[in-house]
């Protein structure tokens, strides 16, 4: 068997194992990137954020190329959810006429858009070695010191490393090195059916590259515009109803014609389109989109980045920011330790912390999310009805939410929080014209989402994230925890924060 020594290696070349890769490969470490297929390769999660798109895609000094890829442009998502028949919107601008510079994400092809990320990583110096699958790590007591892969050929190989990032997605053989386990979420347990059309239908002007997720008496439809033609389309539904999706293509494709004909929107805009059923995009698939978490992240010599730790329900789009959020983390962790900067223990906490952070508020604001669209008299008219708001369903449930419901000023600190951080969100938007400026095209309903503190949370940290990415340093940050660590001014690894 050869054996190879190297600083870094990384299982999978998704999002999440590039990111990783290449931001300890810009640090001059040598890292080795093994990845069992060969890329493009089909995945699911088309949908970004802006935090991906303009802070870590610049960190990474992508966008350019990103850019060029001819994406969809994504100013927000559209919901019809719950009983009000007309979608509503959020936009990343306060107004599609206002969009700054970063208000906006993209709809990806992720054959195209992983692709960008894994080549950008070997152009960064990162060894990328694709056919390569990794069927253990090394380990000892002590800690995890490498992995055993496959190649194409059938050649075993054993890598040696000071440190071992599993990034190879929800289905990781490796995750488990890390001790603890992976505890799947009672709250989302879904299944999701999808496919892809083209010649649908186009929501109207500024809001066409949105995401539309549109409930239906069984569950949900994603419907996200990839190109001018070619639509994603993906019915998510409970796992009760997994009789329903089971069997061969014919019985998918009746069975997501039937879901699609319950949802009027999604009906109406795929009314007259083709179902692609040859090629890549050609197969109807059905993934558990079941949520979870594992126990631990890291132990000495090995963390976990990406779905391989966890993952969210898809509604609001997270996976792929978790993933390369995570990768980021991951990164300056190592490279605080490998330049002797830092105690692994303390890096690592550090990582295992904000990660587990930002899982959560997606995980506590989705839960809220989830209850309203449970039935028709759900979250937002159970919301309406305790508090006898004279308001839209929405507004009643997120200002229910935001525990001022009872007009109490000594109460209202979440609403003087949101505005705190609109002011904090307005200072950044010199530079970033703040992802957290999510509004409705009336520019009312989501600024009282604000005055949920969860969301304040998510948001500034994607406005650091992207403030970052677009003038390098941001302002030196407090720590995001009690006695935590800083980015250093490159955002590439931790510091003490002083
Ligand atoms: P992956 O993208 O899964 O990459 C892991 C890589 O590891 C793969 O390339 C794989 O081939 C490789 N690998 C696996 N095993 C090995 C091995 N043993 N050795 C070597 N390599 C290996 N996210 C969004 O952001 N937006 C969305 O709209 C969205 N929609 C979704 C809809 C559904 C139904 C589901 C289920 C998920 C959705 N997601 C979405 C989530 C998204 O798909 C994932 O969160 C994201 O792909 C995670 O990236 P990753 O880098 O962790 O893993």
């Amino acid at each position: 068997m050869q054996t190879e020594q190297f600083d870094v290696v990384v299982v999978g070349g998704g999002p999440g194992g590039s990111t990783a890769a290449t931001l300890m490969a810009r640090r001059g470490h040598r890292v080795l990137l093994l990845e069992k297929e060969t890329f493009p390769r089909y995945q699911i999660g088309e949908s970004l954020l802006p935090a991906t798109v303009h802070g870590v895609c610049r960190l990474l000094g992508v966008e350019d190329e990103m850019q060029r890829a001819g994406f969809t442009v994504k100013r927000g998502g559209s919901f019809r959810w719950g009983v009000n028949p007309v979608p509503w919107n959020f936009l990343f601008a306060l107004s599609p006429e206002i969009s700054g510079p970063t208000s906006y994400a993209y709809q990806v092809e992720r054959m195209k858009f992983d692709e960008i990320l894994l080549r950008h990583a070997a152009a960064s110096g990162v060894d990328v070695r694709e056919q390569a699958s990794v069927g253990e790590v090394v380990a000892d007591e002590e800690r995890v010191r490498g992995v055993r892969y496959i190649d194409a050929s059938g050649e075993a190989h054993e890598v040696s490393a000071r440190h071992v990032i599993d990034a190879s997605g929800n289905r990781t053989r490796i995750s488990g090195n890390v001790g603890g386990e992976r505890v799947y979420s009672e709250h989302f347990k879904n299944l999701a059916l999808f496919g892809y059309f083209e010649g649908g239908g186009r929501l109207p002007g500024p809001d066409s590259g949105n995401i539309l997720c549109a409930a239906f008496d069984e569950g949900w439809i994603w419907y996200i515009p990839l190109s001018d033609t070619l639509t994603s389309v993906g019915a998510v539904i409970g796992r009760d109803r997994v009789h329903e999706i089971q069997g061969d293509q014919a019985a998918r494709d009746r069975a997501l014609r039937g879901f699609v004909d319950r949802c009027d929107i999604v009906r109406d805009l795929l009314d007259g389109a083709t179902r692609v059923t040859t090629g890549t995009y050609g197969e109807l698939r059905v993934r558990k989109d079941y949520s979870y978490a594992n126990t631990r992240f890291w132990r000495p010599g090995m963390a976990l980045v990406g779905d391989a730790a966890c993952f969210i329900d898809p509604v609001f789009s997270t996976g792929v920011h978790l993933a390369t959020y995570a990768g980021l983390l991951a990164a300056r962790s190592v490279n605080s330790v490998l330049a002797d900067e830092l105690p692994e223990d303390r890096a690592f906490t550090e990582f295992e912390a904000r990660y587990r952070r930002e899982y959560g508020v997606f995980y506590e604001f989705l839960s809220a999310f989830y209850d309203m669209q449970s039935d028709e008299d759900g979250y937002f008219w159970k919301a309406k009805k305790v508090t006898a708001f004279d308001t839209s369903a929405m507004e009643a449930f997120v200002t229910l939410v935001g525990g001022v419901a009872s007009g109490e000023s000594a109460l209202s600190g979440a609403a003087k929080t949101a505005e705190r951080f609109a002011g904090s969100s307005r200072s950044l938007s010199d530079a970033v014209d703040a992802t957290g400026d999510m509004t409705t095209a009336s520019g009312e309903r989501m600024n009282h989402l604000f005055g949920v503190p969860v969301v304040g949370d998510v948001m500034r940290e994607m406005n650091q994230i992207q403030h970052r990415g677009v003038v390098g340093d941001a302002t030196r940050e407090a720590p995001l925890l009690p006695g935590g660590l800083v980015p250093t001014a490159d955002g590439l690894a931790w510091t003490e924060h002083r």
